[in-house]
């Protein structure tokens, strides 16, 4: 038995074996050919089933998680189609005689480099896609079937990370939990274990490696621990914990459809933070009472320029759809900082948290920001749609932003396109400053909804990327709640509602004391909903 400690990036225990999923590419042995024309051939022509491979998933992700996860395959097709990358291949087969396994591998390395030491964070994670792709090559031309296209029995699922086109093909019930080497609470694979509710541990090092494929193994992906090889003692006390957790999840079927109403009648709207169509349909089978925050910013990062009005409004509108009827607050553009996308061409800044990032690019670059809320506007005559501005600070970018809108909205009277005149603006109140003049601001808008993540950040002074902080990061800090009271108090005053986006707001620890302080709404990720609930309806 041995026991390994890692990070908990998603809650939840699981049993089972381990299927070490190794990227191929980083175990291939150096092979020389005599034959570079027919070795040219081959490459060619494992290439060219590649491509078929990622338009059929392209297809298949479309259908199972909706448009936009089925994109990333698009982007991998992009790559295999790149001149320069083609040519490298081509050259180390000519030139070196490799194999053309091993030129792809060789080609793919150097190219993830490239992408790596790249300063904007988007192109950095293109690293991660381009050797994803050529892993699917090399996997051709050596006759290897891809661990994730071939998983039959339940298993835990291990690897160094995962590339976002391997978690898009997961089936849920297949995959008991994720496990990894390295990684971080904010990385995709982070991300993606929480909002599918997979029980995950990341930053495990290196005592997890290929030779665990097949061990049992028990994850606790609340603790951060990995027990390897467990007694039967453990294997006991996991089976008594996995049937509570069972038992759990069969009581929380008992909340749904119930309002999340105190047992003094104190009630609590409990909506979904989601970032993107496939997240909406997450949201309802939830019991999500709408989407409290849909991080729009998804829809930009996943692509190599910027995404047109028609992308937008289909995205828009089919979330407004999805929730049929009830409310879906889209949060305006929240690029900069550690969401980075190339064709922005952001300058590199000292402190790119306390730069040029979100309303403030949209204030700079007026008509990017139009195109964004025409869509939106458009949307809103396709269900309840609500605007809400991210990294506010001064009372005057409310103003300015306002006064966008309504150029945006005389722009549609103009063309006589249909759009819903009453959608309320709200904001994220994620500054101290926002927080502190709250009184000012809850003036100027219709509601508001505090970003603890952001509001944590800037208020103690810790950076939410540098995971060495995490001692000083007390989210239970005084300064945040009064903070966070403070702002309730002010919106009440000038008779808007509060609410809570961020991370804190799916704490149960802190749901009571919310409630005294009469937060209005509280939008969390959805595997979150339920749980929050049953906690709301047992305080009395
Ligand atoms: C926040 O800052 O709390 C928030 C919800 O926004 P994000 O995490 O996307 O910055
Ligand atoms: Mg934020």
């Amino acid at each position: 038995m041995l026991r390994l400690n890692g990070k908990g990036a998603s809650p939840g225990v699981a049993v089972g074996r381990i299927k070490f999923i190794s990227h191929t590419m980083e175990f291939l042995e150096k092979r020389l050919i005599d034959d570079p024309q027919s070795e040219i051939g081959r490459f060619e022509a494992a290439r060219a089933l590649a491509a078929v491979e990622l338009g059929e998933l392209a297809v298949s992700t479309a259908a199972k998680l909706g448009k936009e996860s089925s994109l990333l395959f698009e982007i991998h097709a992009m790559m295999l189609d790149d001149l320069d990358y083609r040519e490298a291949v081509i050259t180390r087969i000519k030139g070196s005689k490799f194999s053309a396994e091993y030129a792809v591998s060789e080609t793919a390395i150097e190219f993830a480099k490239d992408f790596s030491d790249m300063d904007v964070k988007y192109m950095q994670t293109r690293a991660a896609d381009v050797l994803d792709v050529s892993r699917r090559v090399i996997d051709i031309l050596i006759g290897k079937k891809r661990e994730s296209e071939v998983q039959s029995e339940p298993v835990i699922l291990a690897s160094q990370d995962f590339a976002p086109s391997e978690t898009a093909q997961f089936e849920r019930d297949r995959t008991l939990a994720l496990i990894t080497i390295g990684g971080s609470t904010n990385s995709h694979t982070a991300i993606f274990a929480r909002t599918m509710a997979i029980p995950a541990v990341i930053g495990l090092g290196e005592s997890l490696d290929e030779k665990c494929d097949g061990q049992m193994c028990v994850v606790d992906g609340s603790s951060g621990l990995v027990i390897l090889d467990p007694d039967e003692q453990t294997l006991n006390e996991t089976q008594e914990r996995l049937r509570k957790q069972k038992e759990l999840i069969e009581e929380l079927e008992k909340f749904r459809g119930l309002p999340a109403t105190t047992k003094s009648g104190k009630t609590i709207k409990i909506f979904a933070n989601i970032g993107n169509v496939k997240d909406a349909h997450l949201a309802v089978k939830n019991d999500a009472e709408g989407i409290g925050l849909f991080r729009s910013e998804f829809l930009y990062l996943e692509k190599t320029d910027y995404p047109d009005e028609e992308t937008q409004l289909a995205a828009y509108k089919s979330v407004a759809e999805i929730l049929g009827g009830r409310q879906v607050i889209i949060r305006t553009l929240d690029i900069g900082a550690d969401k980075q996308a190339a064709y922005f061409k952001l300058p590199s800044e000292e402190n790119p948290a306390l730069g040029l990032r979100a309303l403030r690019i949209c204030l700079k670059n007026p008509e990017v920001f139009k195109t964004q809320l025409r869509a939106i506007y458009r949307a809103s005559a396709f269900g309840q749609v609500a605007i809400m501005l991210p990294m506010v600070a001064s009372p005057w970018e409310v103003i300015r932003a306002k006064e966008i809108a309504s150029e945006v909205k005389k722009d549609l009277d103009q063309s006589q396109i249909a759009y819903d005149p009453k959608v309320p603006i709200g904001i994220m109140v994620e500054t101290p400053a926002a927080a502190i003049i709250s009184d000012l601001l809850a003036k100027e808008v219709d509601f508001f909804s505090i970003g603890t993540n952001d509001l944590t950040q800037y208020t103690l002074a810790v950076d939410r990327q540098n995971s060495s902080l995490d001692d000083f990061c007390d989210t239970h800090h005084e300064a945040i709640l009064r903070l966070i009271g403070q702002t309730v108090n002010n919106a009440h005053a000038n008779g808007i509602w509060c609410g809570i986006c961020g991370e804190l707001g799916a704490d149960p620890r802190l749901a009571e004391t919310f409630i005294e302080m009469g937060v209005d709404e509280l939008s969390v990720t959805p595997p979150a909903i339920l749980p929050l609930k049953k906690r709301v309806r047992e305080l009395s």
